[in-house]
This record gives structure tokens, C-alpha cells and sequence, in this order.
């Protein structure tokens, strides 16, 4: 018989993704505070009910979707004494490397089993079913995870121990963002210098300079016709979580002590970015940040 799943936090990750194991047969009992959540998590075919310690009572894996990483230890000192012993807890919302620590330890303390197993792909690839998960943890809890984390995603990896899961989505997020931020400055250069963006574009994308940034996500309208640049930047990867996922990569570097410039000033300046409004628009808006800032 397939496990049963408790489903915490059902927002616009969490949502579709527990639709997915329900459509796939899982039985799904749901929680989350908000009233629009419970509406659409029923109609989804999960049985929501009225607390987080009622839903994971018959669990024998339990899911959790939340903003931040005092939400999920918050949760998680009031869920571990309700589940049964031995039970399964996935963590797949993006969180501080410390606090997915500190999560899976409670959780062992509390005789349960746990994992941190961040996605990408963002709420596209929630509803789709095609998230790629990164995960920490021991290989018997990633193995009775597998197939429902093969449900809600396309690409599952088993990246190391407890935490490691976490490492992978800041380290990734955080080639990301400088290199946006240096995609963009180039264009902003070459307009500067009488370079079009096309014909940048035909030289680094075929180039050295070729990476994710600016052949999937180009930061101007025209050479990629499906980015978000060419539908007024809307997101996409909004600026938002970019700082966010930077602001725990930044907590990471400090933490342990890595020189790393790069990765550090991009945290900054996605803070001023989305701080400044640009939070709601797809992150490759950085660029008319850039573009504004730059002095004739
Ligand atoms: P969201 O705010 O839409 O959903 C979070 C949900 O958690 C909300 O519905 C909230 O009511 C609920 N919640 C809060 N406290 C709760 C509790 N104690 N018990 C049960 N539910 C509770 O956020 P989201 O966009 O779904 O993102 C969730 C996580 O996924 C975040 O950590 C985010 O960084 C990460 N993530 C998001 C994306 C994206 O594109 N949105 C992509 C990758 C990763």
C-alpha cells in the first residue's frame, strides 16, 4: 500500500504539489491557516482538517511547504510529539543550511526519521509535476522518499547528509545571481559602447560568456523571444525570492567563513532591488536597476 501523507503549508508551492501525489493516489490529509488554501487543497482531493498535529496523527510521511525556517522548527516542536514513532518528515521548503540541521536532529531526537529536500522550478514546475529536488539526508530515508518526491518532480538528487540538500539550492541560486547580475552589466556596457544586444548576444552566447542567464532568461527583449524581458520582466523567478535565496546563501558565507565577494554584493544587490519594488518583477529586471544607475 502506497504511505499516507501529511501535507503542511499549501501555498503556491505546496498547493500543487500535494494535488500531484493525490492525483498519483495517495491518500493526502492537508493543513495550512489560510481559508483560500483549504478551498483549493479540497477541491484537489486532500482531506483538510483543522490543525497541523491532526494531519500528520496517521502519517507515515509528512511534507512541509513554508516561507521561512522558524515556520518549519515553529512546526515542527508542535507535529513531532503527535506523529506516530519512526515517522518520515520531508522538508522542501528553502531554509537556512543551520536551521535544516537543527530540523532533521529534533526530528531524530523525537524517534522520527527526516530529510531537507529543497526544489527549483518554481510554480510551473510545482503544477507540472517537473521539480528538480535537491537532498540531505541518510540513503534509507531518501529511498522511501524517491517516489513520492518522483511524483512532484522530473530530476531527484541525493546530494549528501542532513542540510546538504539546502547547500546544493544556495550554491545554485548563488551562480545564478551573480551571474545575471553579470550578464546584465555587460549588456548595459555594450549599449554603452554602440554594441547591440543581438549581436552581443550572438558572440557570448556562442562564446565563452554562454551560460543559463543569457541563453535561457536573457535579460533583454529580443534574442530569447520566450524570456520575461520581453513581457515587461513579469516573473518567472520573481527578484523576491532571488533575495531571499541570496540572503541564506550570505548567512551560509558568513558562517563559514568563505571569501566570497561575488556572491556577498549580489546578496546586496538583489536586497536593494527588491527592496526598492523590483521584488514582484522576474530577477532578470536587475538589469534596468543597472541600466538606471548607470550616469551618461
Ligand atoms: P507561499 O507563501 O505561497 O506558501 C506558504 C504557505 O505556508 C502559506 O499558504 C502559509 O499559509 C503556509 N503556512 C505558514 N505557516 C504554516 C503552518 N504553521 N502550518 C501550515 N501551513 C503554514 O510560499 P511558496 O511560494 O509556496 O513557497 C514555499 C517555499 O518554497 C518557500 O520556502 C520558498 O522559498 C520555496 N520555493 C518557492 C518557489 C516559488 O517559485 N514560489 C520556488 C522554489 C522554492
Amino acid at each position: 500500500a502506497l504511505p499516507t501523507v501529511a501535507f503542511l503549508g499549501l501555498g503556491h508551492m505546496g498547493g500543487p504539489m500535494a494535488a500531484n501525489l493525490v492525483k498519483a493516489g495517495y491518500s493526502v490529509a492537508g493543513f495550512d491557516p489560510v481559508p483560500a488554501a483549504q478551498e483549493q487543497a479540497t477541491k484537489d482531493g486532500l482531506t483538510v482538517v483543522a490543525s497541523a498535529a491532526e494531519a500528520v496523527r496517521d502519517a507515515d510521511v509528512v511534507i512541509t511547504m513554508l516561507p521561512n525556517g522558524k515556520l518549519v522548527l515553529d512546526l515542527y516542536d508542535e507535529i513531532l510529539p503527535a506523529a506516530k514513532p519512526n515517522t518520515l518528515f520531508v522538508d522542501s521548503s528553502t531554509i537556512d543550511v543551520a536551521d535544516a540541521r537543527e530540523a532533521a536532529e529534533r526530528a531524530h531526537k523525537a524517534g522520527h526519521r527526516a530529510i531537507d529536500a529543497p526544489v527549483s522550478g518554481g510554480v510551473a514546475g510545482a503544477a507540472a509535476g517537473t521539480l528538480a529536488f535537491m537532498v540531505g539526508g541518510s540513503e534509507d530515508d531518501f529511498a522511501t522518499a524517491q517516489p513520492l518526491l518522483d511524483v512532484m518532480g522530473r530530476k531527484v538528487v541525493h546530494c549528501g547528509a542532513s542540510g546538504v540538500g539546502q547547500a546544493a539550492k544556495i550554491c545554485n541560486n548563488m551562480i545564478l545571481g551573480v551571474s545575471m547580475i553579470a550578464i546584465s552589466e555587460a549588456f548595459v556596457l555594450g549599449e554603452k559602447l554602440g554594441l547591440t544586444n543581438q549581436a552581443l548576444f550572438d558572440v557570448a552566447s556562442n562564446a565563452s560568456g554562454q551560460c543559463w542567464a543569457l541563453t535561457s532568461n536573457c535579460p533583454v527583449p529580443g534574442p530569447v523571444p520566450t524570456t520575461p524581458a520581453n513581457n515587461d520582466y513579469q516573473p518567472g523567478f520573481a527578484a523576491a525570492l532571488m533575495d531571499k535565496d541570496l540572503g541564506l546563501a550570505a548567512n551560509a558565507l558568513r558562517a563559514n567563513g568563505v571569501e566570497a565577494e561575488l556572491g556577498l554584493r549580489a546578496a546586496e544587490l538583489y536586497h536593494r532591488f527588491n527592496t526598492g519594488g523590483g521584488g514582484g518583477l522576474d530577477f532578470s529586471a536587475i538589469i534596468t536597476d543597472i541600466r538606471a544607475r548607470s550616469t551618461a
